[in-house]
């Protein structure tokens, strides 16, 4: 720890609001690993939209200052103590708290060491989308081959991913919905069969026209959530994990039993609770980018200085792929 600096530059939020509440400190101090966790000096961090939610309250912050961000990329700087496997210098990605900050902590549970040759970024860039889209097509609705499915904001960084490894699994009809051309031809590249533009056309009457579906991935939320229900096939499985357009309002369970449906609300850090869960997920997901079987999107690379345009630029729709902190 002698060579680390007294002090650190983090991107926080000292209240809730619009984007204008982010604040980059340069006085933040640098945590200490403890038995367990290393500590990671962070070439990369990850935007997600769930960054939003902190920031707009949508989710509780713990404490203010809060230092928003769920992964990062970089290197070890720093071992807890009784913390054996992991060395100074070493390249990691792992999903965390605070990691939109120079150094961030990471458990050793949630940790992934980067093979040589990926491209810088791409680990930080890959944990929470690649890791949640992967969980969702095994664990909310085990996609098996020939399985119809809908999945909502098809361009947008889980979404690409989500059309990729349906590809990858032999999914039938993947009906991609988006909200402009440009973002349909980007989903059909990466996967999509059937394309819907749901801002401008009916895309509940059309998912029924191809003959609807027996699971639904939606990280629209509240816009959605009815048209999910009338789309969905007799025991299928509404995977509803995100809110991009607010969250869905309560509703009543008897609805279900139209079709038998299934409705799940998960979050991928349910999914990867264990060591070996994540390891098992993680290890699975950078093979498959080693192996080129998909490709990570990058939307765009960001300084923290620039974290307010990057969160314009994501809840403004603007964004197809992934959105990163070079730090
Ligand atoms: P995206 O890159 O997908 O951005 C969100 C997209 O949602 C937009 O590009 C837009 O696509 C679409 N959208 C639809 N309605 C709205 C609206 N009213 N305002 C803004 N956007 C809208 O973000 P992420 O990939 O980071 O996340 C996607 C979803 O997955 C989010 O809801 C997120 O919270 C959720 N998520 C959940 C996780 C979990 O563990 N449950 C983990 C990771 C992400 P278009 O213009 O095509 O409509």
């Amino acid at each position: 720890m002698s060579s680390l600096p007294k002090f650190q530059t983090v991107l926080q939020i000292s209240k809730n609001g619009g984007p204008e509440v982010l604040e980059v400190v340069h006085d933040a101090p640098i945590p200490k690993p403890q038995e367990g966790e290393i500590l990671v000096k962070n070439t990369h961090a990850g935007v997600n939209y769930i960054d939003t939610y902190f920031r707009t309250g949508l989710y509780p912050s713990s404490q203010f200052p809060y230092i928003l961000g769920r992964e990062g990329e970089g290197h070890i700087v720093s071992v807890g103590p009784n913390t054996p496997g992991y060395t100074i210098g070493e390249r990691v990605a792992y999903t965390g708290m605070a990691t939109q900050a120079q150094y961030a902590l990471a458990s050793t549970s949630t940790v992934t060491k980067l093979p040589e040759g990926l491209p810088a970024g791409i680990g930080a860039a890959s944990m929470i989308q690649g890791l949640t889209a992967l969980t969702l097509i095994r664990e909310s609705h085990h996609v098996k081959s020939g399985d119809s499915v809908l999945v909502h904001a098809a361009a947008g960084g889980v979404g690409l991913w989500l059309c990729q490894l349906l590809r990858a699994v032999g999914a039938g009809q993947i009906i991609a919905t988006a909200s402009t051309q440009e973002k349909l031809e980007l989903a059909k590249e990466n996967g999509a069969t059937h394309l819907i533009n749901y801002v401008e056309e009916d895309w509940v009457q059309k998912v029924k026209e191809l003959g609807g579906v027996i699971a639904v991935f939606d990280g629209v939320g509240k816009s959605t959530f009815e048209g999910d229900l009338e789309v969905l096939n007799r025991k299928g499985t509404l995977v509803s994990f995100g809110n991009a357009s607010g969250a869905v309002p309560p509703f009543s369970i008897a609805k279900l039993s139209q079709k038998n449906v299934k409705v799940l609300r998960p979050t991928l850090f349910n999914y990867l609770a264990t060591k070996e869960e994540f390891e098992t997920y993680a290890n699975e997901l950078i093979d498959l980018i080693k192996e080129k079987k998909v490709e990570v999107r990058i939307h765009k690379e960001y300084t923290l200085a620039d974290a307010q345009q990057a969160h314009k630029d994501i809840e403004g729709r603007g964004t197809t792929g992934k959105l990163i902190f070079k730090l």
